[in-house]
């Protein structure tokens, strides 16, 4: 599933490709994505020029004169530069055509969508709950701390939960606990400040590094071949329950949490 750091590496591949192009067409070969998408898509964007490409979450803003365009990859969407006329395969859904190459939607598992949001994007529904991005200022301990007090929640759903701070996805959260030696049920209020801010930077330092990481995948955004935005990351214990903790040599054990499967060191993590 794209996380942040491949939605923020989608972001900065096609960016350079489609910033200050107008739109010249939009094909739609299925509209049936997680919704629908706009049947008048091209009346809404023919013509206009694409001003600027944002991330807010793991949503990707295309913003024009006349409002913007949501794109969300779901479970398995990726976004691609092609030359105009390239045949499309069978999971390529919808191409936005501009004046020199296509942007293409390809989504196996159709729970992506594209959306239109109008002037007003931040009052979408999907938008306005949305907790501060975990890689801006608004994200600290004192913010974790303050907002924590008195709640029984296990740590790793608070964390994980996008009205707190938008974009810590599952690998993220549980590599971020191990990096801190906090434990993923411990209740987010029986937490001081100052382990908070532990946790913080290292949610910071992961997220980093793992866009650092997709830097390298960037001129795989152009081409028809391939599946871009999806790199290679250095995980210590997601996905690695049964293996040896790579500090303690203690056996990682796996637990759910809210339907998500949490690895973690029973010895280092509390
Ligand atoms: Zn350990």
């Amino acid at each position: 599933m794209p996380e942040l750091p491949e939605v923020e590496t989608s972001r900065r591949g096609i960016s350079p490709h489609l910033i200050n192009k107008a739109v010249k067409d939009v094909v739609l070969r299925h509209t049936q994505l997680r919704w629908k998408i706009p049947q008048d898509l091209l009346s809404l964007l023919a013509d206009n020029i694409l001003i600027s490409i944002e991330r807010r979450a793991k949503y990707l803003l295309f913003n024009f004169a006349n409002g913007t365009l949501l794109i969300h990859l779901g479970m398995s969407g990726s976004l691609r530069i092609c030359p105009l006329a390239t045949p499309a395969k069978k999971h390529d859904h919808a191409d936005i055509i501009f004046d020199d190459c296509l942007l293409r939607f390809t989504d196996p598992r159709r729970f992506g969508a594209i959306l239109w949001l109008g002037l007003t994007p931040e009052q979408s529904p999907l938008l306005y709950k949305l907790g501060p991005e975990p890689l801006s200022s608004d994200f600290t301990a004192q913010y974790l701390y303050k907002l924590s007090r008195n709640r029984k929640l296990p740590v790793k759903q608070f964390i994980m939960d996008q009205k707190i701070v938008t974009g810590v996805g599952n690998i993220y959260a549980t590599e971020a606990l191990f990096s801190s030696g906090i434990s993923p049920i411990r209740a987010a209020g029986n937490i001081s400040e100052k382990r908070y801010q532990v946790l913080v930077d290292a949610i910071k330092e992961i997220l980093t590094q793992a866009i650092q990481q997709g830097g390298t995948t960037l001129k795989d955004f152009v081409g028809s071949d391939g599946k871009p935005g999806y790199f290679q990351q250095t995980l210590h214990v997601y996905g690695k329950a049964g293996e040896s903790c790579p500090r303690c040599q203690t056996e990682l054990k796996a637990l759910k949490l809210a339907a998500r499967n949490s690895v973690y060191c029973p010895k280092c993590q509390r």
